[in-house]
């Protein structure tokens, strides 16, 4: 395969490994308005997020679900405790 063909290419012309959607966001022509900023931005048609909102919006997402896991893991280890198994 050649390198070009590893990556996708997107409307503008830059190379990216980048796999969208991401959030709210992917790339395309049409103007939207972004529903967190309220700001203008270019994107697909189902775009609802400007890119910077969306990739916000994913990593704030990614570490509420990391610390709701070390929650749940540290509640498995006291039931463990609890049953003997530990
Ligand atoms: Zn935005």
């Amino acid at each position: 395969m050649s390198e070009e063909k590893k990556y996708k290419e997107v409307e503008n012309n830059k190379i990216t490994k980048i796999k969208y959607p991401i959030g709210g966001f992917a790339p395309g022509h049409y103007i939207s308005k972004c529903i967190t900023c309220e700001e203008q931005f270019i994107g697909d048609m189902y775009a609802n997020q400007c890119e910077s909102c969306a990739i916000n919006a994913v990593n704030e997402s990614n570490i509420q679900a990391i610390s709701k896991i070390h929650k749940l893991e540290a509640a498995l280890d006291t039931i463990k405790e609890i049953v003997g198994k530990k």
